[in-house]
């Protein structure tokens, strides 16, 4: 059976017995935080667990690194949502050790979307256009540099308030261990 289809049979099942109940809650978040981390597996459950959040508890953004790139991309959007209309109050960004946006190399990773079928000549199309490819997949050298980047630019945005704490932490994919990078208060 292929994935999507493995999924939705489970779901069939999932809803027929009532399975949702025990994760009812509201779209506001009961601990009033949003949190930025990475897309990394290990991290589905770990994290929360790790942090004592439960279903409604906290909003959480994830993308890879858990870098916020831009401040007027989807992240950046994603957290000014969550304080204005979510009650929201604290931010978090959360890095973690051995993360697959460390030391990317996007040399690398171009010849591969090459090796998929994309041309050249597209890829050329796109840089010419005043898109730098080479950046926009390049990562970080430190976990901890990148998560103080990223608290920089929220903690600076024109649209945060300024009473927002923005953290800045690192935690361990392994252990749950948390090191505070910034404490934002
Ligand atoms: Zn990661």
């Amino acid at each position: 059976m292929r994935l999507l289809d493995s999924i939705l049979e489970y779901n069939e099942q999932f809803v027929e017995t009532k399975e949702y109940e025990k994760y009812q809650t509201t779209k506001l978040p009961d601990k009033r935080m949003v949190i930025v981390t990475c897309m990394d597996t290990r991290l589905i459950e770990l994290l929360p667990k790790a942090m004592n959040v439960k279903n409604g508890d906290v909003k959480i953004i994830k993308v890879a690194g858990g870098i916020v790139a831009h401040p007027f991309g989807s992240v950046m959007r994603s957290i000014l949502v969550a304080v204005y209309e979510l009650n929201a109050n604290e931010v978090c960004i959360i890095g973690h050790h051995d993360c697959g946006m460390s030391n990317i190399n996007s040399d690398g990773l171009l010849n591969k979307i090459k090796d998929r079928g994309v041309t050249q000549e597209r890829i050329d199309t796109l840089t010419y256009s005043g898109l730098n490819l080479k950046k926009w997949f390049e990562g970080f050298t430190s976990v901890e540099e990148s998560v103080r980047h990223s608290v920089e630019l929220i903690d600076n945005h024109p649209l945060l308030p300024a009473d927002v704490p923005v953290h800045g932490l690192v935690i361990d994919p392994k252990t749950g261990k948390l090191d505070v990078v910034v404490k934002g208060y």
